[in-house]
């Protein structure tokens, strides 16, 4: 057997990063035993309408992460400019390192949308899914739509972890209300958004 590196993937608009993305990176860390993880900010989503633009979303997931010394930015996605498709991202990436096995790390929610997005049987084949409990899903819904994506030729691996009530949607509302952030967010992550002023006026 290959004795490959072992690097997961966190992707997402980050709009902002909060304390939900850094701990599922760091579970997945400690249970899937990765190397390093990647942060990826997306670039111009083709799924999300009116998003902070991407220099500052980049910004925040660098002050997030300067403590972690095996969490890494990736400008992959941000620097594109179009649309940005996690299949070519993954094939982009595996050209580079063959001998990589990527673990690609979700919430459920994108487990349920991962058929609808691209080229999902390319995924799976490039990349080990490490999914961990959001929302309303609970472990049996996650089960079962794992079962029918793994006929696909998904492999998923399950992480433990207790469910967070966090979500970048959430925390902008909160800030646009005036209420206070510094639960859900790094310091240096509040603090930027103070100073940048970012989210008052979202509608
Ligand atoms: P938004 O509300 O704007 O959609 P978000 O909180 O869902 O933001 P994203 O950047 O969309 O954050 O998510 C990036 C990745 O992190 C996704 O795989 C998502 O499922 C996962 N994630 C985000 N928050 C949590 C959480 N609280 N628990 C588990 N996974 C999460
Ligand atoms: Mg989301």
């Amino acid at each position: 057997m290959k004795s490959g590196k072992r690097i997961g993937i966190m992707g997402g608009t980050f709009n902002p990063i909060h304390n939900g993305h850094l701990l599922l990176a760091a579970k997945a860390q400690e249970q899937v035993l990765l190397e390093r993880i990647l942060f990826m900010p997306s670039g111009n989503s083709y799924m999300k309408k009116n998003v902070l633009e991407t220099q500052k979303r980049v910004e925040m997931v660098a002050l997030a992460i300067e403590r972690y010394p095996d969490f890494e930015l990736s400008l992959i996605e941000a620097q594109k400019s179009g649309n940005t498709y996690t299949y070519e991202t993954l094939a982009c990436l595996k050209a580079a390192n063959p001998d990589t096995q990527y673990y690609f790390i979700i919430g459920a929610d994108i487990l349920f949308q991962i058929e609808q997005w691209r080229n999902p049987g390319q995924i799976f084949q490039m990349a080990v899914l490490v999914c961990a409990v959001r929302d309303d899903y609970d472990f049996d819904a996650i089960r079962k739509k794992g079962n029918i994506l793994a006929a696909s030729g998904a492999d998923i691996i399950y992480l433990n972890m207790p469910k967070l009530d966090i979500s970048s949607t959430d925390i902008r509302a909160k800030v646009k209300s005036g209420l206070t952030i510094s639960e859900l967010v790094p310091p240096e992550v509040a603090h930027y958004i103070e100073q940048e002023h970012l989210y008052y006026e979202e509608d």
